[in-house]
């Protein structure tokens, strides 16, 4: 029995079932681009723990500032003894984040508690209750955001009672809207929230610049900057979930830069601090600063040891150009890909920004979702080295996450291995 088979046995008997894992072995060390299972199996890592190490695993200046802040103090609460690293994220968050006006940030855990607070921040700053979220959307699983979640399985099925005043509202999926342009899916939106909601009872208008769990969605050019326009006459605040997209992901530090919108308020996370948990929310001061003292928080939001991983994994990302880098990996994955669609009838589209490339499977000739063919593919590669992961509504898209600091090398080897995984599943 190998390491990983008896780590299998013992996790059924102690771990809810409920949480489940793409890979069955169990990781040992993993560096840069590459996971070494306990058993000594490799994997090249299309995943990044979901867009988080986007600076690699182990980087080593994440691993010196982590290890200097550990023998300093691990955990004093902010909202008791605060300290200078949260003041500097919040800072750096400030900076980096779309728009030139006067910014705040708040450090929370997780991205989920992120959404939450933006959602807090908002309903309190406007006085107003509801909030206008899509089709396809992932927020996250706590109780709010399984509400502002769009998929039933295997996010919210049975979880509920659901938060009140969430309303839904139609995305623009270009291969799946019949090409509606930009600018008229934001109108189905407005027609759909003025009618059913009133765009008075309004408080903020939640979306992913690019949709992540929902399948990698690239809203037609001209939605994003619409909706803007609208939420900015309408006194709703815009609030882009980058928690996905940030941190150099797209080929920017924010996806909502691509067509120049600037949200009123902005929630990060996976991408911040180099895998340790560090979330935040980042906007303008009127309405960052609206909430009384005390009415924002957490025992270990901004925890230090995570600000000193976000600090050093900000500065990798600066002194190595991550957002060019990423860039690059698309310059090198978007042809390998398009010779995929071009030989694979299964394949409908390739789409996408920077590092955060989708293929989205169907059946031959029809749009209808082919979550079979895109769990063989991701098999494929799993079996072969490479740790790639499926995501959509359908569960019908593959999607790529190759850390930010992949080298060419290693990139295209991850590539033949998923053209091979192609060719051999069809
Ligand atoms: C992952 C994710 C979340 C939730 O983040 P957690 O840290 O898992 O709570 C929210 N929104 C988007 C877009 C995500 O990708």
């Amino acid at each position: 029995m190998t390491f990983s088979e008896e780590l299998r046995r013992r996790r059924t008997a102690a771990v809810a079932r409920g949480v489940g894992s793409v890979l069955g072995s169990y990781v040992d060390h993993a560096v840069g681009a590459t996971i070494t299972d306990v058993d000594g199996r490799r994997w090249l890592d299309f995943a990044s723990g979901i867009a988080v190490t986007n600076v690699g695993h182990a980087a080593p200046a994440v691993v010196e500032a982590v290890r200097a802040q550990v023998e300093r103090f691990t955990h004093t609460c902010f909202m008791v003894a605060p300290y200078e690293s949260y003041v500097a994220v919040c800072e750096e968050l400030n900076a980096l984040t779309p728009g030139g006006f006067e910014k705040r940030s708040l450090l929370v855990n997780s991205g989920a508690e992120a959404v939450e607070n933006a959602i807090k921040i908002a309903r309190h700053a406007t006085g107003r209750p509801a909030v206008v979220a899509f089709e396809h959307a992932y927020h996250g699983r706590t109780n709010l955001t399984m509400a502002l979640t769009a998929k039933n399985m295997p996010y919210k099925h049975r979880f509920g009672p659901f938060a009140g005043e969430v309303h839904r509202a139609p995305m623009s999926y270009p291969l799946r809207d019949g090409g509606l342009s930009g600018p008229d899916a934001a109108a189905r939106v407005v027609d759909l929230v003025e009618k059913q909601v009133g765009a008075e009872n309004v408080a903020a208008l939640l979306v992913e610049p690019i949709q992540g769990e929902g399948g990698f969605v690239v809203p037609a050019g001209g939605f994003l900057p619409a909706l803007r326009e609208w939420a900015t006459a309408a006194g709703v605040v815009f609030v882009a979930d980058e928690i996905q997209t940030g941190f150099c992901r797209t080929g920017d530090w924010f996806a909502c830069a691509h067509e120049d919108v600037v949200p009123d308020l902005v929630a990060t996370a996976k991408g911040i601090a180099g895998g340790l948990p560090l979330a935040g929310v980042t906007g303008r001061a009127e309405l960052m600063d609206a909430a009384h003292v005390g009415g924002l928080g957490g025992t270990y939001g901004g925890n230090p040891v995570a600000c000193a991983a976000a600090l050093a994994s900000i500065g990798i990302m600066r002194e190595r150009e991550l957002d060019a880098a990423a860039r690059r990996i698309w310059a090198t994955a978007w042809p390998r890909l398009h010779a995929v669609a071009a030989r694979d009838p299964r394949v409908a589209e390739v789409r996408g920004r920077g590092a955060m490339l989708a293929v989205e499977l169907v059946r031959p000739g029809t749009l209808t979702p082919d979550p079979a063919g895109a769990a063989a593919v991701s098999a494929a590669c799993h079996a072969a080295g490479l740790l790639t992961l499926t995501c959509g509504t359908y569960g019908n898209v593959l999607r790529l996450l190759p850390p930010l600091v992949i080298t060419d090398a290693e990139l295209a080897r991850g590539l033949d291995v998923l053209d091979a995984a192609f060719a051999r599943t069809s």
